[in-house]
């Protein structure tokens, strides 16, 4: 079998077009290794020759095939094998490879039986050993059935294939991992995808062991964690070296800016991010004020781009790695991960960034990843075809998702607690969406409850001025409430206000906050927290203007302070 393709530029692993499969079975080896350089000498360039030696390996085989999608041109099969006739072989083979043609190499006492096969199992050929001159008794043969088959044969899709249920968390979490990390795949619904209850029977898995993920070597993945597919899929999961220059936490807009700017000026560079490039506006559908997009791009296009570049500069990054805690040994600071090890810099900058508040109705946490989603629009977008989707919140990231899932849903309720858009929402969007015919604002409401067995069926709305209380069938709620700061992990080394926001530079001196440990003469710089050489940028920075463009800016500024430190070392 083939190995699994190596990762591209970016890191993953991308579907490649292999060369379709001529297969030659013989039992007889002498014939076989004929065979086979008799078709790689003609057909090499544009086809790739397998062969097995019995009818079972050569069954094996075409069953990780078709789990990673190779498309067979044509079957080549001797018709005297111990262990199975070559037609009996066919009859097989055609259950996995129905469009594959099919060549059966007989002796002259079996060309009767052929000449009968050809017309009751539809096989397309056979060829009488020996087969010398090739040029005149395999290859005219051969060449045509190849054409015809070229002229049918739309190519498949050959990247990853996620098999799983509609509704099930499991399978939420790791096509939320796939999509945010740009990792192409396909995903096949269980319950209703005739293709993928087959692929789920070769695979040798059951519904127990759903989500299964199918690799391109033909590999399988029970259930696995988003680190085993990372590992596997080519995504870089451990540090190259012990000691940066500068390690950043956090690959959303301000960690991305800050290792393009520290690796293109020549610092060695690690990112650790816990889940994928790109943060919170990776999430976005569409973002339009980020300046020089006059036309908008995607948080998938910005992420992929910034990741592109970082990476071409020589920064690593590693996806998916959890930041759990900061060591200081001066001068060094140590960023310990949660697979136990750690990673030391010169300096270090915070770019956590926030995450969605959850939502605390009764039924929230239960049924969250299964019909209750946080900021995971862009995935569970056509889940909700034909359906009703509640949008709760009243900002931009809000706004932007039910613009989004205008486009699939039926319906969509954008449900408010305010009076209005005006003073929370951008004024495009609040335009946008009023000129939407599917959306539906619905202010001075809240959801009080959730409610579904094994997924989200209904919401309970509540009236905020007159208690009102009405239930409706749901097919997905998303929650965009407000956000809390990525920082319980470094609150006990570094200094945060009340709701965990970390102070930097000159409102470290405001709130009278530098602690003992700041053993330095000078004040801090502007974006230094209160321990030398840790540094903070974008949304997880005290009063942080929340928006891509500010959070790029002082990914980019931060590296002015990381310089000035590392001088000073
Ligand atoms: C749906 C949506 C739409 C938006 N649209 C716009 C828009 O149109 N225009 C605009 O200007 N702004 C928009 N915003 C806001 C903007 O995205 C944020 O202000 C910006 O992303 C903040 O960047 P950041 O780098 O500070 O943090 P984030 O983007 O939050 O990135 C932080 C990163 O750190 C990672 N992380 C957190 N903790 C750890 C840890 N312990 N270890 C390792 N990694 C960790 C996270 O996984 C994340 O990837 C939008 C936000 C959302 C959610």
């Amino acid at each position: 079998m083939q190995p699994a393709s190596r990762p591209s530029s970016s890191g993953t692993e991308r579907p490649s077009e292999p060369k379709p499969i001529i297969f030659a079975v013989d039992d007889d080896l002498g014939v076989l290794g004929a065979v086979a350089r008799d078709l790689r000498r003609e057909y090499g360039e544009h086809y790739r020759i397998m062969r097995a030696s019995s009818a079972a390996d050569a069954l094996a085989a075409l069953e990780k095939l078709r789990l990673a999608n190779h498309a067979v041109a044509l079957f080549l099969v001797d018709q005297r094998m111990p262990d199975m006739s070559g037609l009996e072989f066919l009859a097989q083979a055609r259950e996995l490879y129905p469009d594959a043609k099919r060549v059966l190499l007989t002796a002259y006492a079996d060309s009767q039986a052929s000449i009968q096969a050809i017309n009751e199992t539809r096989l397309d050929y056979y060829l009488m050993k020996p087969w010398d001159p090739p040029e005149e008794r395999l290859y005219p043969y051969v060449s045509e059935l190849l054409d015809d088959w070229r002229a049918d044969h739309r190519p498949a899709y050959t990247g990853l294939t996620l098999l799983g249920l509609p509704y099930s968390a499991s399978t939420h979490d790791l096509k939320d991992f796939l999509a945010r990390n740009l990792v192409p795949y396909r995903w096949l619904d269980v319950e209703t995808a005739p293709e993928a209850q087959e692929l789920l029977r070769l695979s040798g898995k059951g519904a127990a062991d759903l989500p299964v993920l199918l690799l391109t070597d033909g590999s399988v993945l029970a259930n696995p964690t988003i680190t085993q597919i990372a590992e596997r899929i080519g995504l870089q999961t451990t540090a190259g070296m012990q000691l940066y220059d500068l390690v950043i936490v956090g690959a959303g807009p301000a960690g991305l800016a800050a290792a393009v700017y520290a690796a293109s000026e020549g610092l060695s560079t690690i990112l650790v991010e816990s889940h994928a490039p790109g943060g919170q506006a990776g999430q976005s559908s569409r973002i339009e004020n980020y300046l020089g997009f006059p036309a908008g791009l995607s948080g998938a296009d910005l992420s992929r781009r910034a990741t592109t570049q970082a990476r071409r500069f020589g920064a690593e990054i590693l996806t998916p790695s959890v930041a759990v805690g900061l060591r200081r040994e001066d001068p060094y600071r140590f960023v310990q991960l949660a697979d136990g090890t750690e990673i030391g810099g010169k300096a270090v900058l915070v770019a956590t960034g926030v995450s969605y508040r959850r939502l605390e109705t009764p039924g929230a946490e239960r049924l969250a990843g299964v019909g209750v989603y946080y900021g995971a629009a862009l995935t569970e977008a056509v889940t909700v075809k034909g359906g009703h989707a509640f949008v709760i919140g009243g900002g931009n990231s809000a706004g932007q998702a039910a613009m989004y899932l205008s486009r699939h849903a039926e319906h969509v309720t954008l449900l408010v607690r305010g009076s209005g858009l005006a003073a929370t929402m951008s004024q495009y969007l609040v335009a946008q969406i009023e000129q939407t015919p599917n959306i539906e604002v619905r202010v001075r409401t809240v959801a009080t409850e959730v409610h579904g067995e094994v997924r989200l069926e209904a919401i309970t709305l509540c009236d905020v001025d007159t208690n009102e209380v009405q239930t409706v069938t749901a097919a997905a709620v998303f929650v965009f409430i407000g956000a809390a700061p990525y920082t319980s992990w470094l609150t006990d080394t570094v200094i945060a206000d009340q709701q965990g926001y970390l102070f930097t530079g000159t409102d470290l001196g405001k709130v009278g906050a530098l602690p003992d440990s700041w053993n330095l003469e000078r004040e801090p710089y502007w974006l230094e927290t209160s321990v030398p050489g840790v540094f903070a940028a974008g949304d997880v920075r005290h009063r942080s203007v929340k928006r891509i463009a500010s959070a790029v800016g002082e990914g980019a500024m931060a590296l002015q302070f990381v310089h000035q430190h590392l001088a000073s070392l």
